[in-house]
């Protein structure tokens, strides 16, 4: 990897505190959540928007690569720092301010998406996207990935969100796609291709987003199933039946047993070793309570038995387990291949057996959970990184679903995430591929 200590010593004269070369620091913004780890040369941590310019002007000059990063929470390898160089870590820069009377949240792109949300509902307002690194990932991450969460199905995702952009193109210069008004049709829509470009286009600085009304009632009910494809099936049933819950998410058995022991509570007490439903209604009172009338109807149809939340406390407690689903499988193995997959809605019940399938045929855990509105689900393919037969049997699954997600009607895959390390997994760095140019830039 080449040095850029000259230019190096020429961005701290430039920028002073802001440029740290400590070896912590370098390490800290070695890697992401794919747990691949390249040491940048230095890591910048602006102050003020304008040191962002300052850094890409004088990587420009000296050719230094520059890697963008939030939080690092991406399971894609995207913020790595793959050629080494500079990495600018957007964190310092988190103000938030709700306009309370427009409905607009004008935000710096390293506020968390949690801030956002909190303090939009501490004025009656509500930001929808809610990936489950909510705490920590930031909005700038979610802008340059189209983060979705929980609430997709019903309310979309971060593209649905955006109103306008500020940052700079990777020659330094600044840019402001669109103003803080709701409509947008003149013109070059280029704030759309930088969502989700995973910092290939540009750096985003500040983004002004919409809020909605925080709807006024919301109800929680848990229901479990007999196995994974009567779960499914019972899913498709209920939007047939045009409700429309705010959040609907599967955990299959094997996910509720993870997330049972690395939490040590029960979600289901009484159902143990069944797949379960999470669903939450949402909107105006009247609104909740004429679907909640249907939704119990269907739980008691295609239910084995189902709960409501007593309250918010009991509500919030079931998502909090939810959000953990991630990490807690990492009892099963040290590492894990991990497929974002869509499926239509009418695959699903073949998707629930093509999974058991795989299962049978690896001889590995596969615990699957996700998003039945809008049919993405997270297969976490685990494996022990120090037995060459599951990393090859774990190879061999994650390459069977991708093969099945470009099938005729099989699920297709929207997205790889590698959640072990490269050195075990040739898929991971496979994966990588399609983003590894993504944030790292060069002025040839
Ligand atoms: C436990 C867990 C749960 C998750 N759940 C979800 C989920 O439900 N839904 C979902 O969509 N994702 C999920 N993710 C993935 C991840 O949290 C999201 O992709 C998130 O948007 C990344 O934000 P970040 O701040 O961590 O960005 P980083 O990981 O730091 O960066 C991600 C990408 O964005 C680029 N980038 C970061 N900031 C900027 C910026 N200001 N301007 C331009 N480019 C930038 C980086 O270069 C990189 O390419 C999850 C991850 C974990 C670990």
């Amino acid at each position: 990897m080449a040095s850029h200590s000259a230019a190096t010593a020429q961005l701290r004269r430039k920028l002073g505190a802001a440029v740290h070369t400590g070896q912590d620091a370098r390490w800290e913004a070695s890697f992401d959540s794919s747990k691949l780890s390249f040491l940048p040369e230095a890591v910048i941590k602006p102050r003020r928007a304008a040191d962002i310019g300052a850094v890409l002007v004088l990587a420009n000059r000296h050719r230094v690569p520059v890697t963008v990063r939030g939080r690092g929470t991406t399971l894609t390898g995207a913020a790595v720092p793959l050629r080494g160089g500079w990495v600018i870590d957007l964190t310092g820069l988190r103000r938030v301010r709700i306009d309370a009377e427009t409905g607009l949240a004008h935000v710096q792109a390293g506020a968390t998406n949690a801030a956002v949300r909190t303090a939009a509902e501490a004025v009656g307002w509500f930001y929808p996207p809610d990936p489950s690194s909510e705490k920590y990932c930031t909005i700038g991450g979610n802008i340059a990935c189209n983060a979705g969460g929980m609430h997709g199905g019903k309310y979309g995702v971060t593209r649905d969100y955006v109103i306008a952009l500020k940052g700079f193109l990777p020659t330094g210069e600044w840019v402001e796609w669109g103003t803080a008004t709701k409509k947008f049709s003149a013109g070059f829509n280029l704030r759309d291709l930088w969502i989700g470009s995973e910092g290939l286009l540009g750096i985003v600085t500040d983004a002004v987003l919409k809020l909605i009304p925080l709807p006024a009632a919301r109800w929680t009910l848990l229901t479990s199933f007999a196995d994974e494809v009567t779960a499914l099936r019972a899913a498709r049933e209920l939007f047939a039946s045009r409700v429309q819950p705010a959040i609907c998410e599967f955990l299959d058995r094997y996910s509720v047993q993870c997330a049972e022991s690395a939490t040590g509570q029960s979600i289901f007490a009484g159902q143990a070793g069944r797949p379960v439903i999470l669903l939450e209604l949402a909107g105006s009172p009247s609104e909740v309570e004429e679907q909640k009338r249907e939704l119990l109807s269907w739980a008691g149809r295609t239910a084995t038995a189902f709960r409501e939340a007593q309250d918010r406390a009991a509500a919030e407690q079931l998502w909090a387990v939810r959000r953990k689903c991630s990490g807690a499988m990492f009892e099963l193995g040290d590492a894990k291949l991990n497929e974002d997959i869509a499926i239509p809605m009418r695959q699903y019940e073949r998707f629930a057996r093509f999974l058991d399938r795989l299962r049978r045929e690896s001889g590995l855990p596969i615990p699957t959970f996700g998003h039945l509105a809008d049919g993405n689900l997270h297969v976490n393919i685990m494996y022990h990184r120090a037995v060459p037969a599951e990393c090859r049997a774990a190879e061999a699954a994650v390459g069977e679903a991708a093969t099945a997600a470009g099938g005729p009607g099989l699920p297709r895959a929207t997205g790889t995430a590698a959640d072990g390390s490269a050195s075990i997994s040739t898929n991971a760095c496979r994966q990588l591929s399609p983003t590894e140019a993504g944030s790292v830039w060069y002025c040839e």
